[in-house]
């Protein structure tokens, strides 16, 4: 798709900051999107600003991450970690903020709000500011409650702020096919008012390499069939189910290992991750701690080495709105067998990338494992159709130019093309927030 003219674009992510560490109970998938989009858009010559809130007092007011990508850390609530749950009495501060850093630069030629908090932060915007506004929910607060019901920690106003922002917003931008029906069905979203524009992978970093140099690295035995779960360690991610059908799969000639990557410490510490305890619960309660080892969370950048040491990845989930994790596997050549839900069922394809299977049921998951470790040849084919796919479909490159079309859709006429300034000290990070916050000087 060719690069409309160079837009300058709002990126709100008010708890999911793109400087954050991955793999913690509240820094996954969000950032990740946000951190390559942002990437992915600056290379095209747009310019991004991050709006995030500060959950640190050693954070500089403005942080330029990249040529064209800036940080503006905004103070809204305590300057420490908040979980995302307890966030909401914080955004109408968040909202005025934003609003005067907003009003004090060149203007926005439109809004890219992530999360149903980041919404409200938008209407405002959209309200005030005449800014066209586009919204990516990246989890709905009725699909989560139809799935994790009472455990549902987040405050009953999200559901109003939801139903609002598919009404007022500009566009909706759904992840998957799944997300787009459960916005109309859930929501009563107007089909014309969605685009789909799936998440994406950087396929530079996450590539397909020697699985034995990789285990040598991570000091992971040769003779393993090694199945790998990666990823925040929350309940509906389903690692329990994996562990259950570790437990179910056929004696065979490899010893099989379950790799658990991730977690809120780097050990595999449950004072931090107290989902760690129950799932050695449950490896113990199946006999099989012994094959179940847990790492902890991992940089982002050493983990295409995880990948590539696995014979396959598994990620069963009870409900996902996208799922960048098995792009990442696919994108390292490695099988993926996933849950048949949400964002998984359209990035992998069934019989292709790997397999499709229902979520809480972990003889359906043994049996596919037994395959693939029965059939190196396919668990191989398999791989190569999941580097196909997201090479055709899911880099981030791709899924910036499709955010750009849909920037470009909703700015419409009221955008006059034209060349943007250079970096400089001006610009809406140079304003003084709701006259609280001291003018963000930026280096040159
Ligand atoms: N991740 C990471 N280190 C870890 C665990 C996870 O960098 O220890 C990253 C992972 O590579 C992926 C993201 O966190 O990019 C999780 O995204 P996903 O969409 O799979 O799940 P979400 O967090 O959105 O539920």
């Amino acid at each position: 798709m060719p690069s409309p003219a160079a837009l300058r674009i709002a990126l709100i992510s008010e708890h999911a900051s793109p400087l954050a560490t991955l793999g913690g109970t509240d820094s996954g998938g969000q950032n990740v999107y946000v951190m390559e989009v942002a990437r992915a858009l600056a290379s095209r010559g747009h310019r991004v600003d991050v709006f995030t809130r500060r959950d640190s007092p050693q954070l500089s007011p403005a942080v330029e991450l990249l040529p064209g990508v800036r940080v503006l850390h905004i103070d809204a609530g305590p300057a420490a970690a908040v979980p995302k749950e307890a966030l909401l009495p914080h955004m109408p501060a968040f909202g005025e903020a934003a609003e005067a850093l907003c009003r004090s630069g060149a203007p926005y030629d439109v809004v890219h709000a992530n999360f149903f908090m980041s919404a409200l932060v938008g209407l405002r915007l959209k309200a005030r500011l005449a800014l066209p506004l586009v919204v990516t929910f990246h989890a709905l607060g009725l699909v989560r409650r139809e799935h994790q019901g009472a455990a549902d920690g987040f405050p009953p106003e999200r559901e109003a702020i939801e139903r609002r922002t598919v009404q007022e917003a500009d566009r909706i931008v759904a992840e998957c096919p799944q997300d787009e029906a459960d916005l109309v069905r859930l929501y009563g979203a107007d089909p014309a008012h969605l685009a789909l524009v799936p998440c994406g992978v950087d396929t530079r970093e996450f590539a397909p390499g020697s699985k034995a140099c990789a285990r040598r690295a991570l000091g992971l035995a040769d003779g393993e069939f090694i199945v790998l779960q990666l990823g925040r360690m929350v309940p509906r991610k389903g690692v329990d189910n994996v562990i259950r059908a570790l437990a179910l799969m056929a004696p065979a000639r490899r010893p099989a290992r379950l790799v658990v990557v991730g977690g809120n410490s780097a050990t595999p510490d449950e004072a931090a991750t107290p989902e760690l305890g129950r799932l050695r619960e449950v490896a113990r309660a199946c006999g099989v701690q012994a094959r179940v080892t847990f790492t902890g969370q991992r940089e982002h950048a050493a983990l295409c080495t995880w990948y590539r040491a696995a014979d396959v990845f598994v990620s069963t989930p009870w409900y996902e709105p996208f799922g960048i994790t098995p792009l990442e596997a696919m994108a390292c050549g490695r099988p993926v067998i996933g849950s048949d839900v949400g964002g998984i069922r359209y990035s992998v394809l069934h019989g292709e990338c790997g397999f499709l299977v229902p979520p809480h049921d972990p003889a359906a998951l043994a049996r596919r494992l037994d395959q693939l470790q029965a059939s190196p040849a396919l668990a191989a084919a398999l791989g190569r159709g999941g580097v196909r796919r997201v090479r055709a479909r899911f880099t981030w490159q791709q899924v910036a130019d499709q955010l750009a079309g849909v920037y470009a859709e909703v700015a419409g006429p009221r955008r006059q093309p034209r060349c943007l300034p250079q970096r400089s000290a001006a610009g809406p990070g140079a304003g003084s927030a709701a006259g609280s916050a001291p003018p963000v000087l930026l280096p040159a």
